[in-house]
């Protein structure tokens, strides 16, 4: 089997049990409690990082009746992309495949100063969209997902540089998860809404952003791969593999809060229109661990570990003392599974080996007397022997999420 096959994410999601796919959904994972348990500590890192980043979470409706999505465009250019159910009076209403509008509509719910920019809203909601059936590949392309997904409302002049700031976050962000991206930005796609001038202007400030972050050679310019609204600049992530593959995006758009009344007072009390920066540093966090599955063979950072250690007993009187000691883990939320003290050593630390488990805790009749575990960590390193009320500390430390 060659490398590539070898790690393809799917075989991780069965072999992990982390998510179940039925073609009655497609392109829809069902998540069984251990791929819940990955997904929700990615979801619980993104907002810690974003809480302390100055951004507020907010959440708006999946459905909306078309005329919403005829003001922000996408009926026109994203229809093809979106699912519709029937509104019950006649009318449809969209599921939505972007966070932007609803978000721009609770903007736009009261008046807004020039004091509240830059305003940081963040939004974990899964999009939906109807992609077609070919180019669903497990969790690489799905018609549901959950982003790292934010809108920035700033004035004109502060676009540049809020953007420098977040590609700088994003940096951060990536490098505590052991990966490093490219950039490209993406020109004018055929048909885009606005002038070419405004156009122009986003394209400019969102380079010189670039060109500050990356150097002016630090990144590739692609035409037509803007979004329908203004320019935009991809995160591309490289495997170990050597595959690139285009996970977050910063788009720099003047026209959709303007077509959606987005106003605020500036400083002279005139009212003014704001830009806003649409960004996701990981993309789909269904995306991001298929790749991460992918790139890292199935051995996710302990953070993510669906199981993060495993008690061996060596035989079934060392059971009931592994059980309380797993049970004292768990309240402190880390992820741990016994075994039953029927099978070998050898053979229980090798299981754990093949399901990815990074930390290994062997309970037999010294460690018993002593209160004592025998430790092994990622790859099988011996960490030596672990006192009972010690083991909580060192495999908290080791299954924080990284810093940002
Ligand atoms: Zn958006």
């Amino acid at each position: 089997m060659d490398e590539e096959r070898q790690s393809d994410h799917r075989r991780w999601l069965r072999d992990l049990e982390l998510a179940h796919f039925e073609p009655t959904s497609p392109g829809m994972p069902y998540w069984l409690p251990r791929g819940m348990a990955v997904l929700r500590s990615l979801q619980d890192h993104w907002r810690r990082a974003h809480e302390r980043w100055g951004y507020q979470e907010v959440s708006t409706p999946l459905l909306a009746r078309d005329p919403l999505y005829a003001s922000s465009g996408h009926l026109e250019h994203f229809a093809d992309n979106m699912f519709f159910v029937d509104a019950g009076d006649g009318d449809r209403m969209g599921l939505k495949p972007v966070n932007c509008p609803g978000t721009m509509v609770l903007f736009r719910s009261r008046r807004r100063s020039h004091r509240e920019l830059p305003l940081r809203l963040a939004c974990d909601d899964p999009p939906h969209r109807n992609e077609r059936s070919g180019v669903l590949t497990g969790l690489l392309r799905v018609q549901v997902f959950h982003q790292d997904d934010a809108h920035i409302f700033v004035t004109p002049e502060q676009a540049g540089d809020e953007i420098v700031d977040l590609l700088r976050l994003a940096r951060r962000l990536y490098a505590g998860l052991g990966l490093e991206f490219g950039l490209r930005l993406g020109g004018p796609p055929e048909g885009h809404i606005g002038d070419d001038a405004t156009w122009a202007r986003a394209e400019a400030i969102l380079a010189r952003a670039l060109d500050a972050v990356a150097g002016p050679d630090g990144y590739d310019r692609v035409a037509g791969e803007g979004a329908f609204y203004g320019p935009k600049a991809d995160l591309l992530a490289c495997d170990r593999l050597g595959r690139e593959w285009q996970l977050g995006t910063v788009q720099l758009d003047f026209e959709m809060p303007r077509r959606l009344g987005c106003r605020y007072a500036g400083a002279d009390g005139r009212e003014r229109v704001p830009a806003v920066i649409h960004r996701a540093f990981l993309g789909s966090y269904e995306r991001f661990l298929g790749v991460l599955l992918e790139h890292t063979d199935g051995r996710l950072p302990p953070f993510l570990a669906p199981v993060q250690a495993r008690l061996v007993p060596v035989a079934e009187r060392h059971v009931a003392g592994a059980g309380e000691l797993a049970a004292r883990l768990r309240e402190r939320r880390l992820r741990v599974e016994v075994g039953d003290g029927t099978e070998r050593v050898a053979a229980q630390v090798r299981d754990a080996a093949l399901r990815r488990v990074p930390f290994v805790a062997v309970v037999g009749d010294r460690e018993a007397a002593e209160g004592t575990v025998a430790l092994r960590g990622p790859g099988g390193e011996d960490r030596g022997s672990v006192r009972h009320d010690a083991l909580g500390d060192v495999l908290e430390a080791a299954c924080r999420a990284p810093a940002v």
